[in-house]
C-alpha cells in the first residue's frame, strides 16, 4: 500500500460537530488537521435559504433518506428519518431552531458520572460559540462564530398563540436559552442576514485559509468522496457520532469499517449498540483513515 499522509488528527464527517473539532484544533498553525466528508460542497442554493430544508432533506445529493421501520405507535408508518450527507452536516439541512436543552438535563448527566456535562461546564461553551445580540450576557455569547437570530417578522397568529398560553398560566419566556427555559416565546434560529448559519459557514469558511487545515480535495473541502486517505501522527482520530435509525446498506457496521479503515488493520475503536455504524470513536492514535466513496 502506497505510504500514506501523515496528520496530527484526522477528522472523520464534517458535520456540526467535525467542522468545528476540525477548525479549533487548525487555529494551533503546527497542528495539521486531515477533514473527510463523504457528501459533496455546500454548493446547493436551497442549503443556504432557511425555509430551503423542505428541498435539502428529501434530496439524496445533501441528504441520507433514511426511514425508519413502520411503528404501531404512529400508526404503522414509515417515518423519514433523514442525515445531512453534505458539508456542514445536519447542520445543513436542519430545521436551525436553537435550543440548548435543559440545564437540569446536562446536571443528571454529570450526577450519572458524565465529568465536564454539568450545565455549569457547558455554559461558557454554549456562550464562546455563539453570537447573539440580545439576552443576558451571564447566558448568552456576543461574539462566537454561531450566528443566532431572533424573530425577523411577529405573526398575529404566533401572538394570539402566546397569548393563549399566558392565559392558561404558562408565562412567556423572551430567551428560553437563557436563565430558564420553561415558558413560551418565538424560536431562535441560526441564522446569520437571512442565511442559514452552519457549522460549515461558521466554523470552516473562515478556517479555509489555513494551510495546516486539509480535506478531500486539492483544497481543503470535500469532494463527495474522491478518496483521499491519511493517517493519524499522533493525536485521537475523530468520527461522527450522530445517531441514525438505522445503518444504510452503505453504511453497516462491516462496510463502514473495511472503507474508513481499509486494509491497514482495525485501531481500537468503541461502538455504540444499537446506533449507527458512524458512531463509533477510535481511541488508538496512528490509525489509519480514508475517505469513503459516494454512498448511493
Ligand atoms: C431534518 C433535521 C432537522 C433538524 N432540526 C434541528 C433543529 O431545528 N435544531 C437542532 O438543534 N437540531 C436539529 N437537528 C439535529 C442536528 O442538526 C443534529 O443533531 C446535528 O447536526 C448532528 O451533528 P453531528 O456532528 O453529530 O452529525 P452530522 O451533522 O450529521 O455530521 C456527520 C457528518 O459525517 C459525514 N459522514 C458520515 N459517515 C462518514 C464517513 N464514513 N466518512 C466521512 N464522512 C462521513 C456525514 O456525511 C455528515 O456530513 C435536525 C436534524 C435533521 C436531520
Amino acid at each position: 500500500m502506497a505510504e500514506r499522509e501523515r496528520f496530527d488528527v484526522v477528522v472523520v464527517g464534517a458535520g456540526s460537530a467535525g467542522c468545528a473539532v476540525a477548525a479549533r484544533l487548525s487555529e494551533d498553525p503546527t497542528t495539521r488537521v486531515l477533514l473527510l466528508e463523504a457528501g459533496p460542497e455546500d454548493k446547493n442554493p436551497w442549503i443556504h435559504l432557511p425555509i430551503g430544508y423542505y428541498r435539502t432533506i428529501f434530496d439524496e445529493r445533501t441528504a441520507r433518506t433514511y426511514r425508519t421501520e413502520p411503528e404501531e405507535g404512529v400508526a404503522g408508518r414509515s417515518i423519514l428519518w433523514p442525515r445531512g450527507r453534505v458539508l456542514g452536516g445536519c447542520s445543513s439541512i436542519n430545521g436551525l431552531a436553537w435550543v440548548r436543552g435543559q440545564a437540569e438535563d446536562y446536571d443528571h448527566w454529570r450526577q450519572r458520572g458524565c465529568e465536564g456535562w454539568s450545565f455549569a461546564d457547558v455554559l461558557p461553551v454554549f456562550k464562546r460559540l455563539e453570537s447573539y445580540a440580545d439576552g443576558d450576557p451571564q447566558w448568552r455569547g456576543r461574539d462566537g462564530p454561531l450566528a443566532v437570530s431572533g424573530p425577523r417578522h411577529r405573526m398575529e397568529l404566533l401572538d394570539a398563540f402566546v397569548a393563549a398560553a399566558n392565559q392558561a398560566g404558562i408565562p412567556t419566556n423572551p430567551d428560553y436559552n437563557g436563565a430558564r427555559q420553561e415558558g413560551v416565546g418565538y424560536f431562535q434560529l441560526s441564522i446569520r442576514n437571512g442565511f442559514r448559519c452552519s457549522a460549515a459557514v461558521a466554523y470552516l469558511r473562515p478556517a479555509r485559509k489555513r494551510p495546516n487545515l486539509e480535506g478531500d480535495g486539492s483544497r481543503a473541502w470535500s469532494t463527495g468522496g474522491a478518496g483521499r486517505s491519511g493517517r493519524s501522527r499522533r493525536a485521537r482520530s475523530c468520527s461522527p457520532r450522530g445517531p441514525s435509525p438505522r445503518p444504510s446498506s452503505s453504511c453497516s457496521p462491516g462496510s463502514a469499517r473495511r472503507r474508513i479503515w481499509p486494509s491497514t488493520g482495525s485501531p481500537s475503536a468503541t461502538t455504540c449498540p444499537g446506533w449507527a455504524a458512524t458512531c463509533r470513536t477510535i481511541t488508538k492514535p496512528g490509525s489509519s483513515i480514508a475517505a469513503p466513496g459516494r454512498s448511493p
